[in-house]
């Protein structure tokens, strides 16, 4: 079975980085095959809700259920958070135990494969502790009804044998918060959802909360960044941290390599232009994502599965990394045939940005 590692929140007053240096690394959200640095991401990643920049809708949500939920002295309800990758769902699910001064124990979808394998969780669970699980649309079925009596009573049923001496076991496991992040919450069935007292989505940020994070981190990172190369990464982070400060790392090292470190807009734009990324932000998979539906299906509509098949990715990748921003920005449309291209995307490709 595999098991993720344990982290400890550190306690409320605790600004330390212990236990934040266990997290698993995230995927690099659409950086054109660069892998960030996993211990940069633990350097980057907020501690505290107050840290964090942006999403002031839901922090306010999230600071209500923690006031109350401390004031009554009882665990959070649970919590579940969908919108595209990189957006802060871990972020989130990470600094809200530290917070509330519980533990919290993380996982993901794909790697629990039955229920078994659910039991080692729920049962270590303490009072109050949180339960994370990211991709939790990914859950098999019968994990995912495994759940259903332990966010409800925070009780198991654990069969024993089997067949005629068969016998059933009930477990009453500590009352907990389950969290869960979710790229796809369309995918997430009517029970399950439905089990989760608050639902929040997370929208792209806009580019001056990415500015403030780029400041932020240039200051953790010690390293010099100019005003107008926070404006210009930020412009080209597609409104997700995570690019942003994938970006920012690969600037902050081209800067190093090529000149005294400082981060100019000049230097930005060299770095950006290296890695395939193009004025708005799209990297060499989004546009080739745009001209595998303009030039291979004439604009669409085409099956989000023809188009991955011809780009030999998987469609889950363009559906989860590719295709949101795309359709945000108006690049692509969805329609009942199939994807189709607008004109904002012809125009685009015509321009040949590189
Ligand atoms: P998700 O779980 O939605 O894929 P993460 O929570 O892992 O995204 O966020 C990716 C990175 O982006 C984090 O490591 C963090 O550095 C940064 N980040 C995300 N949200 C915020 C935020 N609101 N403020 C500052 N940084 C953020």
């Amino acid at each position: 079975m595999v098991r993720e590692r344990k982290i400890m929140a550190s306690s409320p007053d605790d600004d330390s980085d212990e236990g934040e240096n266990n997290l698993p690394a995230k995927s690099p959200g659409g950086l054109g095959g660069m892998l960030p640095p996993s211990e940069n991401d633990a350097v980057l990643r907020p501690k505290r809700i107050a840290d964090m920049v942006g999403q002031q809708d839901v922090m306010d949500v999230i600071q209500i259920a923690m006031d109350a939920a401390k004031k009554r002295n009882e665990p959070l309800g649970h919590i579940l958070f969908d919108g595209p990758p990189g957006l802060g769902k871990t972020t989130f699910a990470t600094c809200i135990p530290r917070e509330m001064g519980v533990k919290v124990d993380m996982t993901s979808g794909p790697v629990l494969k039955a229920p078994k394998e659910m039991i080692p969780y729920l049962t270590n669970l303490e009072h109050g502790s949180v339960l994370f699980i990211d991709e939790i649309h990914r859950l098999p079925k019968p994990v995912e009804e495994f759940l259903y009596t332990a966010m409800e009573d925070f009780r198991i049923d654990i069969i024993l044998g089997e067949g005629v001496n068969a016998r059933t076991l009930n477990l009453q496991l500590q009352p907990f918060t389950l969290i869960g992040a979710t790229t796809r919450a369309g995918m997430l069935s009517a029970p399950l959802r439905d089990r989760f007292l608050i639902r929040q989505h997370l929208g792209y940020y806009a580019a001056d909360e990415l500015i403030e994070i780029l400041a932020r981190n240039a200051k953790k990172l010690n390293v010099q960044l100019n005003e107008d190369a926070a404006q210009e990464i930020a412009k080209r982070a597609r409104g997700t941290p995570r690019i942003a400060n994938n970006r920012f790392l690969w600037v902050r090292d081209f800067a190093m390599s090529k000149s005294d470190g400082r981060v100019t807009l000049d230097l930005a734009k060299r770095a950006l232009a290296m890695m395939g990324i193009d004025e708005v932000g799209l990297d060499r998979q989004d546009r080739r994502y745009l001209e595998t539906l303009i030039r291979v299906f004439n604009g669409g509509p085409a099956g989000v599965e023809a188009i991955a098949h011809t780009m030999s990715v998987s469609a889950d990748t363009l559906e989860d990394e590719v295709e949101p921003f795309l359709l945000r920005s108006e690049y692509v449309i969805r329609t009942q045939r199939g994807r189709c291209a607008t004109a904002k995307a012809f125009e685009l490709l015509k321009m040949g940005y590189q």
